[in-house]
């Protein structure tokens, strides 16, 4: 679906909103800090913006963030696990406002962490940004997934093949789905108009993914690490415009 100009602003400022739950969770996560507090950490900038959480209630979901730590690759429930010096941890934001959702996730270090984790958040983030670098009037959507696998795999690390980016706009996942890999066709061409969600999911050693028992959280089945970077993106006649950073 290709949004409109009005449409596209109204999700600007959601992205806005999420950009700023983004700032205040890194501010607030720290060795012996909750993922349950930074959960409430993202419901006093809900409240604040007079915005609502995109996954709150959501099939379900118990939380207005996800938080995933180490191995665990999305789809963390908030609680009373506590942040350890060294631990990476994903956070997945998601706010509503004026009926036009944004959809952010970033994955960081808690203090100092192993080079390799250091380098597979990098690798990840790169991957996103050269996704974004697709997004261009005429270009065919899967050319977005084969930008991210080849920076993905030049580093030595795996994308996750389960779970992929989406169309955005008054619901949090629309169509089309946009994979992390090239799926052996070009897809439709992307148009002026067209807002994504582009998010690779990259595991430091392979690519299976195992559901936990809460129905929820995914882990990587080799227990190595993974990462998450995502922004919700507007195609406008100047180029990719990336909804989810601060204004
Ligand atoms: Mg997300
Ligand atoms: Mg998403």
């Amino acid at each position: 679906m290709r949004r409109s100009p009005e449409e596209i602003a109204k999700m600007r400022r959601a992205g806005r909103v999420v950009a700023e739950m983004h700032e205040r969770i890194r501010a607030a996560a720290r060795p012996g800090v909750t993922t349950a507090e930074l959960d409430g950490v993202a419901r006093r900038v809900l409240a604040e913006r007079q915005a609502r959480s995109s996954f709150l209630g959501y099939r379900g979901f118990p939380a207005a963030i996800c938080t995933s730590p180490n191995d665990m690759v999305v789809h963390g429930i908030p609680g009373d696990y506590r942040l350890e010096e060294g631990d990476i941890l994903s956070v997945d934001c998601g706010a509503i406002v004026a009926g036009y959702h944004g959809d952010a996730a970033f994955t960081m270090a808690i203090g100092a962490v192993a080079p390799q984790a250091r380098r597979l958040m990098e690798v990840t983030e790169a991957a996103l940004w050269a996704g974004i670098g697709q997004m261009e009037d005429g270009n065919r959507l899967n050319e977005i997934g084969r930008a991210v696998e080849e920076v993905v795999e030049k580093a030595g690390m795996s994308v996750v093949r389960e779970y992929v980016g989406h169309g955005i706009g008054t619901a949090m996942h629309e169509d089309p789905q946009v994979p992390n890999y090239w799926p052996g066709r070009p897809g439709p061409r992307l148009k002026v108009g067209h807002v994504l969600a582009i998010e690779p999911m990259v595991n430091l050693g392979q690519a299976p993914t195992v559901t936990l028992a809460d129905g929820w959280s995914v882990v990587t089945a080799d227990g190595s690490l993974s990462a998450h970077f995502e922004h919700t993106v507007a195609l406008t006649p100047a180029g990719p415009e990336v909804l989810t950073l601060a204004g």
